[in-house]
């Protein structure tokens, strides 16, 4: 076998786990015996003879052909890292993939996770010093970059799901571009399923492409009549007919997010409670990004047998977002529901609002997930749009994110590495020039980035942070207004899923609750103080549960709060405090507020309707908001884009505030006309009074 550095050898047919000294379990052989069935397993010598050979290896496959699963560990056992000093690297654009990979990825090798298999996301770290094999999401590789910049930590780096083209695996790839004639001993192995692998043979020139044939089987699609109204309902509809009408089989059906996902998963219940017992049993599981980790393994279980000896055995239904489309393979399933969307990014740099929006799929993205029908016998996939939609309606494929996205942060990214010259970065797909003039402008106001594009002390600080540089930008303000541990609060519970719950069932006792919290000018203010509570009632789980608080959410909250208090304590940014009972807490928080989120604010028209500023986007207070009335002046975290434009998590502020804390931006000679700028010239008269007094 081949040596792992100083003290492990495997051999692929030992009996003894080489990490711990110790016989195999039992667990680890019934594995075994599936994972020699993938087919990527008959590629394990050729592709390790060419990964030896070649810096750089294009793997295209079939989903669900083991490559995110055994492609790793084959590079493990090859003896490309060593124990205690260099590792394998995984990257996944989605962080319940990462988890719930690593997690199976180490009951693979029979090791516990968090030791030899680890994982790393934003805020979450299950690595250790003995770690060789690390999933994480690119977000995460291209963070560690900024303090490893010739990434030394890796022997080998395995860009996985190349073909999602998220903005960090993207820039990861330029980024590798320039990394790799540095590192001669670094491997890049480039893995996607079967879309594009050309193209990334082209960017990574000479790169050898392997192909990993899939064994699918053939699947039937369906296409409705007519259009769809109602796309949830008529998903549910599908799946309730499926599970009468056709032989055994599991479902996958493909929806948009947490909410819709669980209203649908509760309608399938509630309907296959009421069925005769002739027809078999039917679990219902959710899957989505903020489930806590025992959920998500559940779609992994076996659906259940029949309710007696020689009756209709049962079926499993798993509801889920995007990442059952190529992230999670879910063995058994013989039918998908398709209702043709997805939550895209989308980005408008003139509006400069990113925001995540119910958008109908590609058909590269259809034809991903009626594959998924044919893993294990022949499937069928019933497409809740007409065959003309698809054929007319539906884009060939999704664009790239990095022309879909914010790039700030990216930018400041990018800077932090030393790379100067974005226009000649070498970008899969270079993004707009508009939308990197956006990018460079906001980082100048923010004070990130000098007038001639250099990072300045603020870049380097707003950089060292695991935040978008807005965020970032909050907690470097803080401290001028002594409240930097008050907005670590509202930082970190906006870092995590929502920490209000609002069952729909139940939604007027959760909007009482929350009343107990809010604060009649200031969304931010509303969380810090379900937060304060939380900490007073000493993060009681009936506390949480009697106040419609989300317990793992604050309890992840809490997690962030004090990573984010070591990165302060490194920056020497001072942790300080206002009285809670004097009236600055609220006053300091808001004008921190304010000299962060100067760009991000909206005025009521005279129409009764907020205008963004500069921007010029109409906008409604989002109905979740506790700001009582209609205050003038609002700094917004969110532009949530629906029928209607929102703006959410909302906080009161005025124009002296704004124009005392960033003067640079609401400069009137360059002011565009608006119902705001009588106020800011105001605002500018009555400073000036102030000073010649
Ligand atoms: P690919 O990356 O090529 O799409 P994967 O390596 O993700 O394929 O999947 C290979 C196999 O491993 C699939 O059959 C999948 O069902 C199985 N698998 C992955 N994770 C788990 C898990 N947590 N539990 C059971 N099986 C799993
Ligand atoms: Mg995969």
């Amino acid at each position: 076998g081949a040596s792992y550095g100083a003290n492990v050898t495997y051999d692929q047919h030992t009996e003894t786990n080489p990490w711990s000294g110790e016989a195999f379990s039992g667990k680890y052989h019934d594995i075994l015996k599936k994972r020699t069935k993938l087919p990527v397993y008959l590629f394990r010598d050729k592709l390790l003879k060419t990964v030896r050979e070649n810096q750089i290896v294009v793997i295209e496959g079939e989903t669900g052909s083991g490559k995110t699963t055994q492609i790793p560990q084959f590079l493990v056992e090859d003896g490309y890292p060593t124990l205690g000093s260099t590792c394998v690297a995984c990257t996944q654009p989605r962080r319940v993939a990462a988890t719930s990979i690593a997690s199976r990825v180490a009951d693979e090798m029979d090791v516990k996770l968090g030791a030899e298999v680890g994982y790393t996301i934003r805020f979450e770290d299950e690595s250790s010093d003995r770690t060789v094999l690390k999933f994480m999401t690119d977000g995460m590789l291209l963070r560690e970059a900024m303090s490893d910049p010739l990434l030394k930590r890796y022997k080998a780096i395995c860009l996985d799901e190349a073909h999602e083209r998220t903005l960090a695996t993207d820039v990861l790839m330029g980024l590798l571009q320039e990394v790799i004639p540095k590192r001669p001993d670094l491997k890049l192995i480039v893995m996607s399923a079967t879309l594009d692998a050309k193209k990334f043979q082209d960017y990574f020139k000479g790169a050898p492409l392997m192909k990993v044939p899939g064994r699918t089987h053939p699947v039937e699609i369906f296409y409705t009549a007519q259009p769809e109204r109602n796309y949830v309902e008529a998903a549910i509809r599908t799946t309730l007919q499926i599970h009468q009408c056709e032989s055994p089989g599991d479902i996958l059906v493909f929806l948009t997010g947490e909410a819709e996902i669980e209203d649908c998963c509760r309608q399938l219940r509630d309907s296959a409670a009421t069925f005769p017992s002739n027809v078999g049993e039917l679990v219902v599981y959710p899957l989505y990004s903020s489930l806590p980790p025992a959920a998500q393994r559940k779609i992994f279980s076996q659906a259940p047998g029949p309710r007696v000896a020689g009756g209709v055995p049962g079926r499993k239904v798993v509801v889920s977002t995007n990442i059952a489309e190529t992230s999670l393979t879910i063995d058994g399933i013989v039918y998908v529901v398709d209702p043709g969307f997805s939550k895209q990014k989308i980005f408008n740099p003139r509006a400069r609002v990113e925001s995540l929006l119910v958008s109908p799929i590609s058909q590269a993205s259809a034809k991903q997930r009626s594959g998924r029908a044919g893993r294990t016998q022949p499937g069928k996939c019933f497409r809740l749009y007409t065959e003309l939609s698809f054929k007319n309606d539906l884009q060939q494929a999704t664009y790239p994110e990095i022309l879909r996205s914010k790039m700030s942060s990216v930018v400041l990214t990018l800077k932090k590495l030393g790379i100067d010259d974005l226009v000649h970065f070498d970008f899969l797909d270079p993004p707009a020039p508009e939308t990197l003039m956006r990018a460079l402008e906001l980082l100048n106001y923010h004070g990130a980035l000098d007038d001639e594009g250099d990072m300045t002390e603020v870049g380097y600080k707003m950089a060292e942070m695991p935040l978008d540089p807005q965020m970032a930008k909050l907690l470097l303000v803080s401290p001028d207004y002594s409240c930097s541990n008050e907005i670590l609060s509202i930082v970190a519970c906006l870092s995590v899923p929502a920490i209000f719950m609002r069952p729909k069932e139940q939604a007027k006792l959760a909007d009482d609750a929350k009343a107990q919290f809010a604060v009649d000018d200031s969304d931010h203010c509303t969380l810090l103080n379900a937060y304060n509570e939380y900490l007073f009632n000493n993060k009681s789980r009936d506390y949480c549960w009697d106040n419609f608080l989300n317990e793992r959410s604050l309890n992840q909250a809490d997690n962030v709060r004090n990573q984010l208090v070591r990165i302060m304590q490194k920056l020497d940014l001072p942790l300080t405090s206002n009285d809670r009972k004097s009236s600055r807490y609220y006053t300091a928080v808001k004008q921190t507020l304010t000299g962060a989120m100067f760009m991000q604010v909206a005025y009521l028209q005279r129409s009764g309707v907020y205008m963004t500023i500069k921007d010029n986007q109409s906008v409604s207070l989002h109905p979740s908001t506790d700001v009582n009335g209609k205050p003038q002046w609002v700094v917004y975290e969110e532009f949530v884009l629906t029928s209607k434009n929102y703006i959410r998590t909302v906080t009161v502020t005025n124009a002296d505030w704004l124009v005392a804390s960033a003067p640079h931006y609401y400069d009137l000679t360059n002011f565009p006309e608006c119902e705001a700028k009588g106020e800011i010239e105001q605002a500018y008269r009555r400073m000036a009074q102030r000073a010649s007094k």
